[in-house]
């Protein structure tokens, strides 16, 4: 589950983590009294306007003001909240902004120089470990760092029997090039960044920029943080701050009725019972000349509501061409979910489009039988090859 930025930064304040300091409106006739709160809590009197959305580039895509004054604050606010914000993260249509974040700006000048870096943690599948991953080309092109120049990108493997170790703090603050008090701001930030990633089970939490005030503290400027869904019920409040309007629709539906939904763009809609067996689906799909619309498990008990339920969601879709249910009946027996189909499909009323059928297992051509007579437009299959010739002749 992703979170916005003003979210991330309230969990890693909890854990001791210097954050920007902000406050999230979603009325823009609030921006004046809102940044006048901020400043009796933090002193600063110049603000930056951001757009909370579940994508980053906001800053390139004029989702981040900053505001040299009160006047050029409200005129931000007024523009960004509502606006259709595109950036290389939302795809072509965009997201639109609801809320915004009224933030202390934090790159006055100083004494010293102020600096961007990166700092990201995430499970590393390959070694089984979780891993720093740093450099100190923060800011705003952190995937163009990566692939043009890979080796200012640097990453500390935490082994899970010992945890974050001192001196790789330590390295980390050493390697991003840092001394003095910034060095142990930069130590301090990264022990509690950790403690955070294992305290709200997050699944991955990036800071960018990482950033050095000119009077040599660490604080996060931007944050962003996803939380592994698995372990969302050790937190109730965290769940709590699901943004529903940010995630897919279809998605969050499916998830409704307990569905393995996740949208693609292809034209043959598929359900299949076990997500091995759904992947497989799709590559035959692919072998056929088709793509997948998306990937769906109704899990082991495909009934008849289930089986509607998916329906009526890939159903949404106005690219789907045909539809591939891909049953085994190994707990689930065939005969059962056939007539799950038949009747789902009644309760639908109209499909327009040709639905196939495949179901191999325990009472297998009872449930072709009860398709073949049920006297509905649907393709009735016991080999998936078989079934995966009819989708290519009827999307052809
Ligand atoms: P992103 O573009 O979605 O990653 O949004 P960020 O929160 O990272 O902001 C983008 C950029 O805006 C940063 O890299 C900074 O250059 C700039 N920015 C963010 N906060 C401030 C601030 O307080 N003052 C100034 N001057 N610039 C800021
Ligand atoms: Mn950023």
């Amino acid at each position: 589950m992703n979170l916005h930025e003003y979210q991330a930064k309230e969990l890693l304040d909890r854990f001791g983590c210097r954050i920007q300091r902000g406050i999230m409106i979603d009325d823009a006739s609030k921006a004046e009294e809102t940044a006048l709160k901020l400043t009796e809590e933090t002193g600063t009197s110049f603000y930056v306007v951001k757009a909370q959305i579940h994508a980053g580039g906001r800053g390139k895509a004029g989702g981040v003001k900053v505001a040299k004054n009160m006047d050029e604050l409200k005129e931000y606010a007024n523009e960004i909240l509502g606006k259709t914000l595109v950036t290389p993260q939302t795809g072509a249509q965009g997201k639109v902004v609801n809320k915004i974040l009224i933030a202390e700006d934090v790159y006055y000048p100083g004494d010293s120089e102020v600096k961007e870096f990166y700092v990201g943690i995430l499970m590393d599948r390959a070694t089984g470990k979780n891993v720093i991953i740093y450099s100190t080309e923060g800011g705003m092109e952190i995937e163009k760092v990566a692939e043009e120049t890979p080796h200012l990108v640097h990453k500390e493997f935490i082994d899970p029997r010992l945890g974050l170790q001192p001196f790789q703090a330590r390295k980390v603050a050493f390697n991003l090039g840092l001394n003095g008090t910034a060095f142990k701001e930069m130590v301090k930030f990264i022990g509690n960044l950790y403690k955070a990633f294992l305290g709200v089970d997050a699944a991955m939490v990036e800071i960018n920029p990482a950033f050095k005030t000119s009077d040599d503290k660490i604080m996060a400027v931007d944050a962003k943080v996803s939380i592994d869904g698995n372990a969302l019920y050790r937190h109730p409040g965290i769940a709590e701050m699901r943004d529903v309007t940010e995630e897919d629709p279809t998605e969050v539906e499916a998830g409704k009725y307990g569905l393995n939904f996740i949208k693609l763009d292809g034209n043959v809609g598929c359900m299949v019972n076990g997500a091995g067996l759904a992947m497989a689906t799709m590559d035959i799909i692919k072998l056929a000349g088709g793509n997948p619309a998306n990937f769906l498990d109704v899990g082991g008990g495909a009934n008849a509501k289930t089986v509607e339920a998916g329906f009526r969601i890939i159903l949404q879709d106005p690219n789907v061409k045909a539809i591939l249910l891909n049953i085994f009946g190994g707990i689930v027996r065939c005969d059962r979910v056939a007539n799950g189909v038949v009747e789902a499909y009644k309760n639908i009323g109209e499909i327009n489009i040709p639905i196939i059928v495949r179901l191999q297992g325990t009472n297998a051509e009872e449930g072709k039988k009860i398709i073949d007579e049920s006297g509905l437009k649907v393709h009735s299959a016991i080999v998936l090859k078989e079934a995966a010739q009819k989708v290519k002749e009827l999307i052809a």
